[in-house]
């Protein structure tokens, strides 16, 4: 018998499913309407990775890519397992995507514009009929008898068999993504886990560190300990605000739920020599000091820190820069080295609205794993940032919305997976 399949909301996760949907002739019996409150489909996916869209990780071994997700590995693995980073990568390509992966296991299109993604799916739309209703904004969804009713903000009514909900989460609001379908998924008695901004810069209060704005760092270990202690490392950035990059942004993932504000500060700890232990440092600076007792202080530092920061760091200490190294005293030696080792910073903030993804989401006890279909209302499947998953940057969260968009439409469509 035919049915309607009703997806709200055209972002990675809710293209995916369709076009799975489609791909299994499941569209041959069932009508497919796509609802998407903006103009076009797949904002996000566009902008992702500075507009290169960042389709998904070059890690090949799904169990180790399923590390990078602070919250939800657990459930997303079978999801992950089904269409893994390289099967989504032959997926594109097969759709002729040419995809490339970069030194740091990122993978673009190899024309670096995320639009070649999305036209794989307009594509399969047009060639499938998929009914795409652009500019339409569901309002409210219920539950009558076995059908869904759904409600636009123009306050049309449509009845669906079967309901997925791909609205993401609600950061960048202004792409689309509100936060709607929590409210979507709570009136049909599904319960939202707390949200919070995940993968977000940080500002800071010390003006020394906004001063050395563009100032980046390759390795660097960071910590924030509070009830809990939290630690990653990676390449950072200085900015006129504070502090960003790759391992920030992980950090910021692993802290979610940690409050970051004026009233309450978090200090940040940035190991600048996380390959060496305050004892390795101190015998390589003490053998520098004896070899060359002539050099400047501040030029060795300067090989280990940056010339910008060490003059910084030699201003804070008070240590005068025309220093010769064989005349530094042993508690100067000791605080330069307590630098590298260990500088704190203050957290005063999330760089306000700028977070990538939200944390938090549809409680996943209440999900089936295997299918995405909700276990408390048959008919309703959920994909992508809506649910309480969040990865890393570097495609991980692309990839989990094609993964679990790919498993709702193979479930739908009925087939093995
Ligand atoms: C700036 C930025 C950069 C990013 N970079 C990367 C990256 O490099 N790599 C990576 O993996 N991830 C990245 N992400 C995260 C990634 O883009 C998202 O996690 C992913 O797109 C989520 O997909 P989704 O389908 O779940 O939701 P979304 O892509 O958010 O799509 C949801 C869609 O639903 C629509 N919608 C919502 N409510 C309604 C409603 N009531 N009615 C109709 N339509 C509705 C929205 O308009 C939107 O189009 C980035 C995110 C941002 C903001």
């Amino acid at each position: 018998m035919s049915q309607i399949i009703a997806i709200i909301g055209g972002g990675a996760a809710g293209m995916m499913a369709a076009a799975t949907i489609c791909e299994q002739k499941a569209d041959l019996e069932n009508r497919i309407l796509l609802f998407e409150r903006n103009l076009k489909i797949g904002h996000k996916v566009m902008i992702s990775g500075g507009g290169r869209c960042n389709v998904t990780t070059g890690i090949h071994d799904p169990k180790e890519a399923l590390k990078r997700y602070p919250r939800g590995a657990k459930f997303l693995r079978t999801a992950f397992h089904a269409f893994p980073p390289d099967q989504v990568m032959e997926w594109f390509e097969n759709h002729h995507v040419a995809l490339k992966t970069e030194k740091d296991l990122r993978v673009f299109p190899k024309s670096d514009n995320g639009e070649d993604i999305v036209n794989v799916f307009h594509e399969i739309f047009r060639k499938h009929h998929v009914e795409i209703h652009y500019r339409t904004t569901i309002a409210e969804v219920h539950k009558q008898d076995d059908q869904f009713v759904l409600t636009t903000s123009e306050g049309q009514t449509i009845l669906a068999d079967k309901i997925i909900l791909t609205t993401g989460g609600q950061a960048y609001r202004h792409t689309g993504s509100q936060g709607d379908g929590y409210r979507f998924a709570e009136s049909l008695g599904h319960t939202v886990t707390e949200l919070a901004p995940s993968l977000n810069s940080f500002m800071v209060s010390e003006q020394w560190l906004k001063e050395l704005s563009g100032t980046s760092f390759q390795k660097v270990r960071l910590k924030i300990i509070r009830d809990k202690k939290y630690e990653f490392t990676g390449p950072i950035l200085f900015t006129h605000q504070g502090i960003t990059g790759p391992a920030v942004f992980a950090l910021s993932g692993l802290a979610a739920y940690e409050p970051v504000s004026k009233d309450q500060p978090a200090t940040l700890s940035i190991d600048f020599h996380p390959d060496q232990t305050y004892e390795q440092l101190t015998n390589e600076l003490n053998h520098t000091i004896k070899t060359e007792p002539q050099k400047q202080l501040i030029v060795t530092i300067g090989k280990l820190l940056t010339k910008s920061l060490a003059r910084t760091i030699f201003e804070l200490h008070d240590i005068n820069p025309e220093k010769k190294q064989g005349e530094t005293a042993k508690k100067e030696l000791n605080k330069l080295i307590e630098s590298l080792k260990n500088t704190q910073i203050t957290l005063i903030g999330k760089g306000a609205g700028s977070e990538f993804i939200t944390a938090g989401g549809i409680n996943l006890a209440e999900v089936n794993p295997s299918t995405m279909e909700s276990r408390l209302c048959p008919g309703l499947y959920f994909g992508g940032e809506i649910l309480n998953i969040d990865g890393f940057t570097g495609g991980f969260n692309l990839q989990a919305a094609w993964a679990t968009g790919r498993l709702i439409g193979k479930s739908i469509g009925n087939t093995k997976y």
